[in-house]
C-alpha cells in the first residue's frame, strides 16, 4: 500500500473512533505540503491546524476558502494580524497581552474570535501554558471585560511526551478538573465555553476516554511510516 493510502487508512480509523462521542478532529498539517493537505480535504474533511501563523496565512491564502484553520502553537502578539482576518478558533492563548492584541486585530476585521486558554498540564517545563492561578487573574482582570472581540471557548493542554498511560490519563483529568472550575466559577451559564481541546497522535484514545472534544492529529495522518 502507498504511504498516502495508508495514511487515509488511519484518517477513517481515528474518525471511527471519535463517532461515539462526537470529538472533533484538527488535522494538524504543520510542515505539510500543499497536496498533502489537498488529500486530506478531497476526503471531505474541512479543519486543520497549524503552529506557525506565516505558514498559516500562506497556506489559508492558497487552499480552498471553506477550510476551517485552527491555531494550536504559540502565538506572538506581533504575528496576530497575519491570522486574525480567517483563524476560526486560536486553541494556544497563554497571557492577557496575547488576548488584547487577538481582540484589536478581531475588532480590525470587525470579527469575534474564538479563543482557548492554554495550560500548563505536563511535568516538562519547556510547555507552554497558564496556571490556574494565573488564568484567575486573567478572567477577573478590568482589562479581560472590556474585551469584546474576543470570546473564551474552552481549554487546551498537553500532556507529558511519555508513554506511561497512567500520568497521560491523570493530566487529562487534570485539564477536564480545570474546564470544570472556570466553566462553574467564570462561565456559568454560558453553553459557548464547552471545548476541551487534548489528545494528540500519540494519546488521543485516552484524551477522548478523558472527555476531550477536540483532538488535535498530524502525524498519524500525514507522516508516512
Ligand atoms: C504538532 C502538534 C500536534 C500534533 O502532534 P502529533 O503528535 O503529530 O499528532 C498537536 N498539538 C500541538 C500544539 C502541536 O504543536
Amino acid at each position: 500500500m502507498s504511504g498516502s493510502s495508508e495514511n487515509m487508512k488511519q484518517l477513517n480509523q481515528i474518525l471511527q473512533a471519535l463517532k461515539p462521542k462526537h470529538t472533533q478532529l484538527v488535522a494538524v498539517s504543520k510542515t505539510q505540503a500543499i497536496e498533502r493537505i489537498l488529500t486530506v480535504y478531497e476526503t471531505g474533511h474541512k479543519t486543520f491546524g497549524e503552529n506557525k501563523a506565516l505558514e498559516l496565512r500562506d497556506k489559508q491564502a492558497t487552499l480552498p476558502k471553506d477550510i476551517n484553520w485552527h491555531f494550536i502553537g504559540h502565538l506572538q502578539t506581533n504575528k496576530v494580524k497575519y491570522i486574525a482576518p480567517f483563524v476560526q478558533l486560536i486553541h494556544s492563548v497563554d497571557s492577557l497581552k496575547l488576548l488584547v492584541e487577538i481582540d484589536k486585530q478581531a475588532r480590525k476585521n470587525d470579527r469575534v474570535i474564538d479563543c482557548l486558554l492554554q495550560f500548563h498540564i505536563a511535568e516538562e517545563a519547556a510547555k507552554y501554558g497558564l496556571t490556574v492561578a494565573e488564568a484567575e487573574i486573567l478572567l477577573t482582570s478590568k482589562q479581560f471585560a472590556t474585551l469584546k472581540n474576543i470570546r473564551i471557548v474552552g481549554v487546551m493542554g498537553m500532556a507529558t511526551f511519555t508513554h506511561q498511560e497512567a500520568q497521560i490519563r491523570s493530566e487529562f483529568k487534570q485539564l477536564k478538573q480545570i474546564f470544570l472550575q472556570l466553566q462553574t466559577s467564570f462561565f456559568k451559564g454560558q453553553d459557548t465555553f464547552k471545548e476541551l481541546s487534548m489528545g494528540m497522535s500519540g494519546d488521543y484514545l485516552i484524551a477522548v476516554e478523558e472527555g476531550s472534544t477536540m483532538v488535535r492529529i498530524g502525524s498519524l495522518i500525514f507522516n508516512n511510516k
